[in-house]
């Protein structure tokens, strides 16, 4: 390898699926040089610091999960957050990742060294290291989500948002408001309901929720997949061509998700006999259009005497409550905000800045959040995003995406490699043309048509965050590093990059 003057080859951001999965992938390819920058004191990403009651997956545990790394013994189909952080533990000690990772390590500012072509990092309390190589593994679901409400700050009881959650707050015989009811919610609001005085869910736009086939895992079942790995690969490859099944809906025929409504209509009419509270609860937008909720029982926690839905919006806080549009104030003690997460805007200014000092929300000022293949950008040379823009799914796992990137950053690194080649750039007209194709797919998408506003589009109403084809080409797309739509970069004698490009030689 061409060796540059960097402390370290690689760096990555986070500890979650993604940067494990990156390190796991390093490691078996013999590549030691890298460390991992963790902000929490243990791993796990988004299953270590969503810890809310009745937080779980919901995409099925055996194929959320790593294909390298099955697991026997899921507990349930759809496993609790708990099980799933100690699986990435498990990882990180079976792939003897512990000793590169670096916690407590916020990433503070990282920015691109024309001169060195090195990436320069800091993690504000001090520390600093240069990285030929940055991995970006923060995810887009991180960066909670706190809407600016009139009057919260002068709210005088306890207020956390979701992803916070306070576990030294008694809530039993709390009289609590939840503002939002999207996927966090739906799980949370069942588990506390019962034990409050009253709860009003602040509800702005009714999901659309369907059954979630959870179930424990029997112990037979455990056993066979323990004893027959291959029976357990198997089930995950018919898992996984089942919710593939569900893209073409998604993305080829949305006229098959309205053919769905009835049924999910059906789950609300058999669970919620309140005509009023039905009415309340049934969308106006077609099914998909923003993310299909799984659940069995948040409409029955909803139909509980002590929870209150209330649709009249929030028009502000007071000390002790909350007026709604309809200018009734209601009492609480508490109020959780399951409001979401900044999933459009997954970095703040300053805190990532490329060739020439240009910060990356600069970049996409104009444009959004976009990248080449969900990955990488032109003027942010050996910056890769994982569960970068358009990487995300409405009907499977990430997990997926997430290995097809590695898999992608690795065979960047191999080529690099095998080229004496310092660092790759892409050419923004890859970038172009790749997003430009990408929109133009998924203007035809339930996403943009469906009626509704969701997560998934940002405030021009662009969609930065799904993609729009099949998993399986993504898959294909990144199988393999197109090193002939990068600029590619050579040390110069001094040690500094050349700056200009080395002819890149097409594979
Ligand atoms: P979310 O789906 O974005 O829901 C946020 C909720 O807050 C929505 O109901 C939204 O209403 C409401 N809201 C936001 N701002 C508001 C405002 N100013 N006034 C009133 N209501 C407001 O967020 P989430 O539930 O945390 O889920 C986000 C994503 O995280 C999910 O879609 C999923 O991808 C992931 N997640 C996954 C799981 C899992 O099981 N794997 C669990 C939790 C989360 P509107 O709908 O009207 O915007």
């Amino acid at each position: 390898m061409q060796r540059s003057a960097a402390d370290i080859d690689v760096v990555i951001i986070g500890s979650g699926f993604a940067g494990i999965g990156m390190a796991v992938k390093l490691r078996q390819m013999g590549h030691e040089d890298f460390v991992v920058w963790e902000r929490e004191a243990e791993v796990g990403g988004t299953w270590l610091v969503n810890t809310y009651p009745g937080c779980a997956c919901d995409v099925q545990s055996h194929l959320y999960s790593f294909s390298f790394e099955p697991k026997p013994d899921w507990s349930r189909t759809f496993s609790p957050q708990a099980e799933i952080r100690s699986y990435l533990d498990h990882c990180v000690d079976k792939y003897g990742l512990r000793e590169h990772i670096r916690f407590n390590t916020e990433l503070a500012r990282a920015h691109y060294n024309d001169e060195t072509g090195l990436w320069e990092l800091h993690d504000g309390k001090g520390g600093f290291c240069t990285a030929r190589v940055l991995v970006s593994g923060m995810g887009t679901l991180s960066r909670a989500s706190i809407p600016d409400f009139p009057g919260l700050d002068q709210f005088d009881g306890k207020v956390f948002h979701s992803q916070q959650w306070d576990h030294d707050y008694a809530l039993q015989g709390k009289r609590v408001a939840v503002i939002g009811t999207g996927a966090s919610a739906v799980q949370l609001v069942p588990e506390i309901a019962p034990q409050l005085a009253g709860l009003d869910l602040y509800q702005r736009t009714p999901p659309w929720i369907m059954p979630k086939w959870d179930h424990p895992v029997p112990k037979w079942i455990q056993g066979l997949f323990r004893r027959l790995p291959a029976s357990q690969n198997l089930y995950r490859k018919l898992l996984y061509w089942f919710l593939e099944f569900r893209a073409t809906a998604f993305t080829l025929a949305p006229w098959i998700l309205k053919l769905l409504q009835p049924q999910a209509r059906r789950n609300i009419k058999r669970q919620v006999e309140d005509p009023v509270l039905r009415a309340k609860l049934t969308p106006d937008y077609v099914l998909g259009c923003k993310r299909i909720l799984l659940s069995n029982n948040y409409y029955p926690a909803l139909c509980r005497d002590n929870v209150n839905v209330i649709t009249s919006g929030i028009a502000r806080f007071t000390a002790d409550g909350v007026i709604d549009q309809a200018g009734i104030e209601r009492k609480v003690d508490a109020v959780i905000l399951a409001t979401g997460f900044a999933a459009t805007e997954p970095l703040p200014p300053g805190v990532l800045t490329g060739r020439g000092g240009v910060d990356i929300t600069t970049a996409w000022a104009s444009t959004g959040p976009q990248a080449y293949k969900g990955t990488t950008l032109s003027g942010f040379p050996n910056l890769f995003l994982l569960a970068g823009p358009n990487t995300g799914l409405g009907h499977s796992s990430m997990v997926f995406m997430l290995e097809s990137q590695i898999q992608y950053v690795m065979d960047a690194l191999a080529k690099m490699d095998a080229r004496q080649v310092h660092a790759v750039e892409l050419q923004p007209v890859a970038l172009e043309a790749f997003n430009a194709r990408l929109q133009r797919k998924l203007a035809g998408t339930v996403w943009m048509k469906g009626g509704c506003q969701s997560w998934y589009l940002d405030r021009s109403g662009k969609n930065v965050t799904l993609w729009p084809y099949f998993t399986w080409q993504f898959r294909l797309a990144t199988r393999r590093f197109d090193i002939e739509n990068y600029a590619c970069h050579a040390l110069g004698a001094s040690g500094n990059e050349d700056g200009l490009e080395l002819k890149a030689r097409a594979a």
